[in-house]
């Protein structure tokens, strides 16, 4: 599971950022449709001996080679679209500064940012605004080995707005899996496969594999079926890559058990076996002690409309010692959070295992973490794993710094926070509540909680991902307002959490509006349960006036007249939302979601939209990866790594489809 809290955020808070310390360095890079891509610095890299750096080019390679899968898996035609595209662009030799080669340049750019046709995001398709014209004169310009074999096929996908138009279809009313365009399941239904998966589960399995995973459904024969990722199968030539690269990187790890859980993932990848996957699980996971760590395989399910195929990602890091006293003053005390939360002890977890947590320091981003990223993660996503073998949270700092960094004086707190008072409260605490809360999220809040023994892990089907955010989300608000957070020494004010939670009811019910289309409603799982928080604590929080929206000159604001009271209905809510994912209450969670979550007003929305429009803020923001080149000694060994911050964007783009093509 990730936290994507702080792609939302737009509020500029540096004050506990050393402003000095960054000052040379330059966070922005490219600017283009709703989207601005920035750099990120790794500080500390030089600090690491040559073997962790060596290490590390491993890994980026790695977290490189797989990329063309995530764009399979986005849609069938990503990959002809983006070569065709790449190919265009490169042998151009008309105006660049024509209105059809701006606005093909721009599609390209979000195509790279996307990985694929869909935005990231509303997965919408996007909506090219070069013509039909321009495009087919480029390709008729085009060497024949360079044309597209199947050009009438992807003239039509691109340009045909009724086919194959959303990534990601959450409309229980419909067929979620034949609607969705995503390239996770061909030819079949939702009840097909849904009847398959039902048929391999075995009631009662205290220790289920993640079923679907990894695999591709299909028809064949008549018959469902799965292609499943592996050496030899689906994705056969880019798995080789990624295996080729962690091989090398297990040559060099900084100790046993780490090569032992990169041998058990290569073993998993060689295979396909999803019992091999949770085997390396359990050994990531108790591996505490290596500095250098990754993620690298199929992980979250949020493009999957059955919550079941994972994503395939890669996150490269290594651990930030000085930040993670304040993350290891939380993970020693998960215990106590989990006794003293509001919910029903039936749900909680009697003995909290292995919660560890850690502030990362982000060397490199790929596949579905890449433009965009999380700031923070806790996997494994197995709920047996976790409640028998614990988790690990990560918080990435230097990603929510560059954010935030990028952000100074964008004007966004002037223009939507109600007051002078409430300003400072931001500007003072909102950077280190942010990532309290992103601690607080990862380490805790999906950490916390039990199943009850008989409850199917995917009965909220659709809602699972937005309700399992939503409790993370408010077992972090929750407790950043509690006494306890002064007592292990990670927040000195009291007062401080009020930032968090103003900033919140503002992005729920406002801001985040910012990046919906007029007339949409509100589908990604993160924003709706950030819409749904926000919408019942307006709702409950009516009465006696605790939390209102109020007018002033002309304009919306929230206004928060009793925090101790917003804070016991974030309890509230918190109760409920673990009563309905422990006992697997569809309905319920299914009611809550449709009440708040996904309608918007619209005269607000349009409001939302129209104040953002006189700042220069994007909705959206992403980052390019430093890059890393090996340097040798006269045998070919290599004795340091070597990294810059100079690529732009569509340079590093372009190199990774010239080097990492495999698909
Ligand atoms: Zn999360």
């Amino acid at each position: 599971m990730k936290n994507l809290l702080a792609i939302a955020m737009t509020t500029a808070s540096a004050l506990s950022l050393n402003a000095a310390d960054h000052k040379d360095f330059n966070y922005h890079v490219d600017r283009f449709a709703d989207i601005e891509v920035l750099r990120y610095e790794v500080p500390g890299f030089s600090e690491l001996t040559p073997a962790q750096k060596e290490m590390i080019y491993y890994l980026s390679q790695a977290a490189q080679a797989g990329r063309d899968i995530i764009w399979d898996q986005n849609g069938r035609y990503n990959l002809p679209i983006r070569n065709l595209f790449e190919n265009i662009y490169t042998a151009y030799s008309g105006p660049r500064d024509s209105k059809d080669f701006k606005a093909f340049e721009e599609y390209l750019k979000r195509l790279w940012f996307s990985n694929g046709i869909y935005h990231h995001y509303s997965n919408d398709k996007f909506k090219p605004e070069f013509s039909r014209a321009f495009l087919e004169e480029q390709i008729a310009a085009l060497p024949s080995d360079k044309k597209p074999a199947d050009q009438a096929t992807l003239l039509e996908v691109i340009f045909n707005p009724d086919l194959l138009t959303k990534k990601v279809n959450q409309d229980g009313d419909a067929d979620i899996v034949a609607t969705s365009a995503g390239n996770l399941y061909e030819g079949v239904t939702q009840a097909e496969v849904e009847d398959y998966y039902n048929a391999l589960k075995k009631p009662g399995d205290p220790t289920p594999v993640s079923y679907g995973l990894n695999a591709r459904v299909v028809k064949k024969d008549g018959k469902v079926t799965e292609q499943t990722y592996h050496l030899a199968g689906l994705y056969g030539p880019a798995i080789a890559q990624i295996v080729y690269w962690l091989d090398k990187a297990k040559g060099v790890a900084e100790n046993e058990a780490q090569a032992a859980w990169i041998q058990k993932l290569i073993d998993y990848y060689i295979t396909g076996d999803l019992r091999l996957f949770d085997e390396y699980s359990i050994l990531w996971v108790d591996d505490t002690k290596s500095d250098i760590d990754f993620v690298n395989g199929f992980i979250e399910s949020y493009n999957d409309p059955l919550g079941m195929t994972g994503s395939w990602e890669s996150y490269v890091n290594f651990k930030n010692h000085k930040s993670s006293a304040r993350t290891e003053a939380i993970s020693a005390n998960a215990q106590w959070f989990e006794d003293h939360s509001p919910v029903d002890p039936r749900f909680r977890k009697p003995e909290v295992k292995g919660v560890t947590a850690k502030v990362i320091t982000a060397a490199q981003l790929g596949g579905d973490a890449y433009p965009s990223t999380a700031i923070g993660i806790n996997l494994p996503n197995a709920n047996w794993i976790r409640s028998s073998h614990g988790s690990k949270s990560v918080t990435l700092e230097n990603i929510t710094e560059a954010y935030e960094m990028a952000s100074h004086g964008n004007g966004f707190n002037e223009e939507f926070v109600i007051d002078e008072p409430t300003r400072k409260l931001m500007e003072e605490w909102l950077y280190l509540t942010d990532m309290l809360h992103t601690d607080l999220h990862e380490c805790l809040g999906h950490g916390s909680g039990r199943l009850l023994p008989d409850t199917d892990p995917d009965a909220l089907k659709e809602h699972g991902s937005a309700l399992e955010e939503a409790r993370a989300d408010l077992f972090a608000l929750y407790y950043l307002a509690d006494p306890k957070l002064q007592e292990i020494g990670v927040l000195p004010d009291p007062e401080a959490y009020k930032a968090e939670y103003y900033k919140y009811m503002l992005n729920g019910l406002m801001t985040q509006l910012y990046r919906i289309e007029p007339g949409k409603d509100v589908e990604e799982a993160h924003m709706r349960n950030r819409q749904l928080i926000a919408a019942y604590v307006l709702d409950k929080g009516k009465k006696g006036n605790a939390v209102q929206l109020v007018k002033k000159g002309g304009k919306t604001f929230v206004k928060i007249n009793d925090y101790k009271r917003m804070r016991e209905i974030l309890g509230e809510l918190l109760a409920e939302i673990q009563r309905i994912k422990s006992e697997g209450d569809y309905k319920a969670g299914d009611a809550l979601i449709r009440k708040y979550a996904v309608k918007v007003d619209p005269q607000l929305h349009a409001e939302v939209i129209e104040r953002y429009s006189h700042l220069d803020i994007p909705p959206y923001r992403g980052f390019v990866n430093p890059t890393y080149t090996p340097v040798y000694d006269a045998d070919g060994k290599i004795v340091d790594v070597e990294i810059s911050y100079t690529e732009s964007y569509p340079e590093q783009q372009l190199r990774l489809s010239r080097d990492f093509s495999t698909l």
